[in-house]
């Protein structure tokens, strides 16, 4: 059997490295230079940065995450640190700092000391968490055989969640305090995302170790140990279909592709235009372009002089007020941003090399460069690129006051960068938005009505690290027709 994927992000390589256990011929086509997608990092005086993902989990003894990687012989290159807590959060206009502690019971134990009138409610909103993130049965190496209802609360608004559980107003803000990390909307945002992405990095959060982009290098290593290629500087430009089956896809340079299956990793709003011939309804293509995306990113990235900021050890989150607690993806122009995420690269002598400041940003603030490339959006747009950076800077420094003057160099990357470096519509940092008020149109099913492609991605389930490598799985096990990969990596589990 020969597959042919289109996207080198951590979908397409994490179901090309599947593929390649199975002795699969695999080659896998990526627009860019480098691999990787969201787990992509680059390198600029002499420091090493992540583009997308920040903070993983899962990558601890019995992690699915672990198991996942043992089962395609990574595990031991990867270099994975476990971060000393959750998540730091500062308060900018009360100057209240809450230290979250990872692992389920301090989680518990913290919030109570702080909240003690909220004690059994907290413990029930944890209870509450972890039953019903079981009802995603892959997040455990469960069948998904069978019958697959959801309670109510799996599909209900994040906020409302929360608030289902927790009375106290600044407790519900500190547990919101994850939603930049699925672009949060009150009323809309499902509370399963909430959930994953809660029990993910309550559990076993972790950072990688010289960056993201190593994960995508060894699964490209056992794509490419089984036979298959991983090819760079390769745009699909067309994908042939013919009678409702893919013949070929054809790359920029007009050459075809052949193979028995195809996967498409990349924005189906981009791979719409890419399709020639009779494929998809009008009515399907309308439905899915009319989802929209999650907030795009502004990151400002500082390479800081040695010795001058210690290195936390895990993510830290400013926010200006509680009461914006879910205005990060939902806010005025005039006072964005309202909340940063912080993180650090590690240094020596237990000081900080580098700081990414993170925050959500609309595609809308910069469409009027839309059109523009990189290096020739001319100077208003720098100037607006100016004035945002310093607007984030000014953040930063209420947790951390002079970061200016540590930094040797200081440069940012907007929503027209991501797009770029994506390749997507507009740039949605977490692909399509998933909203509670109308689940039914928000997902995406893996099959196509092109009998021999299947979706694959973030844009089909759930984004990160807890979403990603899970739709991988059932994107091959769509293929195999049963439940041999599933199988596969459970026995590693069982094998320790
Ligand atoms: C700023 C930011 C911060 C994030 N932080 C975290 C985090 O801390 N933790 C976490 O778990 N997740 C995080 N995420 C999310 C995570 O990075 C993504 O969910 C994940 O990387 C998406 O993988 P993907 O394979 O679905 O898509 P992508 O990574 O978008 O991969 C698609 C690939 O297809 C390529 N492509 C596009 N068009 C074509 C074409 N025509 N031909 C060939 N190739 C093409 C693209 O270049 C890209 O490499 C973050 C994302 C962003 C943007």
């Amino acid at each position: 059997m020969e597959v042919v994927i289109i996207g080198a992000g951590m979908g397409g390589l994490f179901c090309g490295a599947l593929l390649a256990k199975r002795g699969v011929r695999v080659t896998v086509l990526e627009k860019n230079g480098t691999i990787g997608g969201g787990l992509q990092t680059f390198v600029r005086g002499g420091e090493t940065y992540e583009t997308g993902m920040h903070v993983a989990g899962g990558f601890n003894e019995g992690g699915i995450l672990n198991s996942l990687c043992r089962y395609l012989g990574i595990m031991d290159r990867l270099r994975i640190r476990p971060a000393d807590m959750m998540l730091s959060v500062t308060y900018a206009d009360s100057g209240r700092t809450y230290d979250i502690p990872a692992g389920r019971e301090a989680f518990i134990d913290y919030l109570t000391a702080k909240f003690p009138h909220q004690k059994d409610n907290i413990r029930s909103y944890v209870d509450a968490v972890f039953r019903v993130s079981h009802e995603e049965k892959l997040f455990y190496l469960e069948s998904m055989s069978g019958v697959n209802d959801h309670s109510d609360e799996f599909f209900m608004p994040a906020d409302a969640f929360i608030a289902k559980y927790i009375s106290d107003p600044e407790l519900r803000a500190v547990l919101a305090s994850v939603n930049p990390l699925y672009s949060g909307i009150p009323g809309h945002s499902p509370a399963y995302i909430h959930i994953m992405i809660s029990a993910l990095f309550m559990e076993n959060p972790c950072w990688f170790e010289g960056g993201s982009g190593q994960l995508a290098e060894a699964l490209k290593s056992v794509i490419e140990a089984a036979g298959g290629r991983v090819l760079t500087r390769c745009e699909v430009a067309s994908v042939r279909v013919e009678d409702l089956n893919v013949a070929c896809v054809v790359d920029k340079n007009g050459r075809e592709y052949r193979a028995d299956w195809y996967i498409s990793d990349i924005h189906p709003a981009s791979l719409f235009p890419l399709i020639e011939g009779k494929a998809f309804t009008s009515g399907y293509r309308a439905r899915i372009e009319s989802i929209p995306d999650t907030a795009s990113a502004f990151k400002v990235y500082l390479k800081l002089k040695p010795g001058t900021v210690r290195f936390p050890g895990h993510p830290v989150s400013i926010v200006d007020s509680m009461e914006n607690a879910w205005k990060m993806a939902d806010y005025d122009n005039l006072e964005w941003p309202h909340g940063v995420n912080c993180f650090f690269g590690e240094g020596s002598g237990g000081y900080a090399s580098h700081l990414t400041a993170y925050c959500l940003m609309d595609f809308d603030d910069v469409s009027e460069w839309e059109n523009t490339r990189t290096g020739h959006r001319g100077e208003a747009y720098e100037a607006w690129k100016k004035e945002r950076t310093e607007r984030v800077l000014d953040l930063v420094e209420k947790r951390f006051p002079g970061i200016r003057e540590c930094a040797d160099d200081i440069f940012a990357s907007s929503p027209l960068t991501f797009r770029d470096w994506m390749g997507t519509r507009r740039a949605g940092a977490y692909g399509l938005f998933k909203d509670s008020t109308d689940i039914a149109t928000s997902l995406i099913p893996i099959r196509t009505k092109v009998k021999n492609l299947l979706l694959t991605g973030q844009n089909v389930n759930m984004h990160g690290i807890g979403g990603v490598p899970m739709t991988a799985i059932e994107t091959i096990q769509t293929i195999f027709a049963d439940e041999s990969v599933l199988n596969g990596i459970k026995g590693e589990l069982s094998n320790k």
